[in-house]
């Protein structure tokens, strides 16, 4: 490493699923950052430890993913507002030892469902499948555009009504629903949009290769979001296609997501072609 050569990184667990390590090193390449994109795997017993090394001067900062986006923020000295609201974090700027949160995937999952799935969620009414760190940050963003209603549904059930308690400041309709196949089914036909944020069917988890919905639960005019990206066409997208209904992966969100964090370490706009292609490569989808 050279003296001047500056790191990044993502934490989670496990993280053999991710592509952010080839997406943000091929924007830092493509801009002439000196700067290397690791992927840092921490278990819970590792965290802290992993946390305080960003406070080194040579590291920018983090991404945070899976399960470490709520249980970091006890570790940072200052949170941004959407983080602080959010109770998540996904990214993570090293301020000169200072280390501040902030939350990009609520922007990256508007922006995506806008721009890449066509629909507006003003008025509209939507379900979510999980309560974590994405599904905090999907909710707001989903309030906040002005949805009409947010049913939760979660295996934790306690982690969906602290979710519910907590969108009761952005004044949203909403509704706990327990984690079982019929009451779901029910309500996904009062439903305009669903939104996978749990991590079931993502690669190398150990829920690989299993869907959250059966194809039979899927009314045809529901969007079905999956935030997974790895596999690309996740079993819940397949099971949704074989229902005739309209879907949307995850991988363009990751893509904004990331490139609100790369602004926020570097000041720069990263190429989005370049992070887009770097990420279908890392997937095997080809560029
Ligand atoms: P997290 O905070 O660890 O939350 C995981 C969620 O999944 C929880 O609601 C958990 O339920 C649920 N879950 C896990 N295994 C389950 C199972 N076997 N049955 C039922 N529920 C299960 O993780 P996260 O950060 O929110 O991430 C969730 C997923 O979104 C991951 O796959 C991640 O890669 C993806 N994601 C994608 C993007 C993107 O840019 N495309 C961005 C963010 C996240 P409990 O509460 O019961 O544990």
């Amino acid at each position: 490493m050279s003296p001047t050569q500056r790191r990044a990184g993502i934490i989670g667990y496990p993280l053999r699923h991710s592509v952010s390590p080839a997406m943000h090193q091929a924007a830092f390449d493509a801009l002439g950052v000196g700067a290397r994109y690791e992927a840092w795997e921490t278990p819970y017993d590792r965290l802290s430890e992993r946390v305080a090394s960003l406070r080194k001067p040579d590291v920018l900062g983090a991404n945070v993913t899976v399960p470490h986006k709520e249980a970091v923020l006890a570790l940072l000295d200052e949170l941004d507002a959407e983080a602080r609201q959010l109770g998540a974090v996904n990214t993570i700027v090293n301020v000169g030892g200072r280390l501040v949160g902030h939350n990009t995937d609520g922007g990256g999952f508007l922006r995506a469902l806008r721009e890449d799935g066509g629909f507006d969620p003003q008025d509209r009414r939507a379900l979510l499948l999980g309560a974590g760190g994405a599904a905090r940050a999907v909710a707001f963003a989903l309030a906040e555009a002005g949805a009409r209603s947010i049913a939760i549904a979660n295996r934790t059930p306690g982690r969906a009504r602290a979710l519910a308690d907590d969108l009761a400041a952005v004044e949203v309709e909403t509704e706990v629903l327990p984690w079982e196949a019929e009451p779901i089914g029910a309500l996904l036909w009062y439903c305009d949009l669903v939104v996978n944020c749990t991590s079931i069917g993502m690669a190398h988890g150990p829920f690989e290769g299993v869907s959250p919905l059966a194809a039979g639960l899927i009314p045809k005019a529901v969007l079905v979001y999956d935030l997974v990206y790895n596999p690309p066409l996740t079993p819940l997208l397949e099971e949704a296609r074989r229902a005739g209904a309209r879907t949307l992966g995850g991988l363009p969100m990751l893509v904004y997501q990331g490139v609100a964090s790369f602004r926020l370490w570097t000041g720069r706009q990263p190429p989005e072609d370049v992070m887009l292609a770097a990420a279908r490569q890392a997937l095997g989808v080809g560029a």
